[in-house]
């Protein structure tokens, strides 16, 4: 049996987990952010390490007990420092959005102006959202896509002379085309900005060599490790530099970046560091080191295109016409159909994707005329080309189909055994 402590305990959640599951195992999930981590992750971390405080750094620790704790943070630095080509790892920040958070408090002043990609566009809500912290605590001015939908450097280029930014924020959470780092760098240096870039959705493009690296352009890299990175909830602030002695005041300068972001992590923003989620990190990082984690990355890409030239071909409409990278934006508006409406229509045929707007939408956030899917997590249960292909033909009828739902548990059928083949965890059937 799976989880034989809990199922004695708690039936309840334990029922419910399995259901989880199992909607996994009859669903091909799409959302770009999601993914299947490896049991090994998932051993790291359900483990007893749970339970240990250790406020502070590997060798400066608040709490004692923490040696063996020690070792493990400074596992997950090394392997992070290795893989991505920096010589400082911050691995405590407690998700991508307190990482974000952490950056800010790091380089800017309440109230200093900033600059990133509008959510309306395919940016995050820490990059300047009115509504979160980056709009409520600092002064958040946002640049948009291109009529193309491509990021238009030179229309940020001249937003940024005009703005004078403290920070420049860059990376995207619905994005589907390379982001040029080198100049989003020349941008944010000709106005003595800081470069932050938020690689959440492509860490692990990067690590994978399929997506170029903001290493040696931003002067900060925040991402999260569950997206493609194939790792447990959690995310890293990178950089070069190596941190100063604690306790004397630091100027906001670019040789003191390392410290300032240690210094805004802890003590400036949390307390205590997941220690489970910093092995289950280290775990990942070990994983997405090994030579199969190019392949893998490479497929993710292979498959995303694929699917988006199947859809083109069946007239469908994308964002920037394809993708460059694990994500689709594909406007439904031209089939007659709403995001929601697909949205819904895919769900019950399987397919989970989520609504999404387009650039210069007419419609309103929360029914917008797009959706956003992608291939990171189908990709890590083994789906290639046909698959892809299969997929799309799925994707095809349920929408042309969308109101008739006997159809689309037909459809739903077929999707269920073609996702069975492919086992989210497969380990883990073993013990069902
Ligand atoms: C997902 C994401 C985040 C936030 O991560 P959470 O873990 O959900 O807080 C931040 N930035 C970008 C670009 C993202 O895609």
């Amino acid at each position: 049996m799976l989880y034989p402590h809990l199922a004695v305990k708690d039936p309840d959640i334990h029922r419910i987990i399995l259901s989880e599951l199992d909607r996994r195992r009859r669903g091909i999930d799409m959302i770009p952010s999601e993914n299947v981590t490896s049991v090994a992750v998932l051993d790291a971390l359900g483990s007893i390490l749970t339970d240990k405080y250790s406020e502070g750094y590997p060798g400066k620790r608040y709490y004692g007990g923490n040696e063996f704790i020690d070792q493990i943070e400074e596992l997950a630095r090394e392997r992070a420092k290795a893989l991505f080509g920096v010589t400082h790892a911050n691995v405590q920040p407690y998700s991508g959005s307190p990482a974000n958070q952490a950056v800010y408090m790091a380089l800017c002043n309440p109230g200093d102006t900033v600059l990133g990609l509008s959510l309306a566009f395919g940016g995050h809500l820490t990059h300047g959202l009115k509504v979160n912290f980056s709009g409520v605590y600092y002064h958040a001015t946002n640049y948009v896509t291109g009529a193309d939908g491509r990021l238009d450097y030179d229309a940020i280029q001249k937003q940024a002379e005009e703005l004078r930014p403290k920070m420049i924020v860059c990376g995207a959470t619905a994005y589907p085309r390379q982001i040029d780092f080198q100049r989003m760098a020349a941008i944010a240096q000709s106005v003595d900005a800081f470069l932050l870039a938020d690689i959440s959705h492509i860490a692990g493009l990067v690590v994978g060599g399929v997506h170029p690296s903001p290493v040696g352009h931003a002067d900060v890299v925040t991402t999260t490790t569950h997206k493609t990175l194939r790792g447990p909830r959690g995310a890293m602030i990178l950089c070069n530099g190596l941190p100063s002695t604690p306790l004397k005041s630091v100027e906001r300068t670019r040789e003191n970046i390392p410290t300032l972001v240690d210094r805004a992590v802890f003590p400036g923003l949390q307390g205590g560091p997941h220690n489970h989620q910093t092995a289950a990190i280290a775990v990942a990082l070990k994983e997405a080191a090994a030579p199969e984690f190019k392949i893998y990355a490479k497929q993710i890409v292979s498959n995303a295109q694929t699917l988006a030239d199947a859809l083109i071909q069946k007239g469908y409409s994308l964002v920037t016409g394809g993708t460059d990278t694990h994500l689709i934006l594909m406007d439904v508006t031209t089939r007659g159909l709403t995001g929601i409406e697909a949205e819904v229509a895919l769900g019950k045929a399987g397919i989970t994707v989520n609504k999404n707007s387009v650039p210069n939408d007419p419609r309103k956030p929360f029914d917008p005329s797009g959706i956003r899917f992608g291939t990171p997590a189908l990709t890590s249960r083994g789906m290639k080309e046909p698959e892809a292909l299969e997929i799309a033909e799925y994707m095809d009828a349920a929408l042309c189909h969308h109101t008739d739902d006997s159809f689309l548990s037909d459809i739903q059928r077929k999707v269920t055994m073609l996702a069975l083949k492919f086992k989210p965890y497969p380990e883990l059937d073993a013990a069902l």
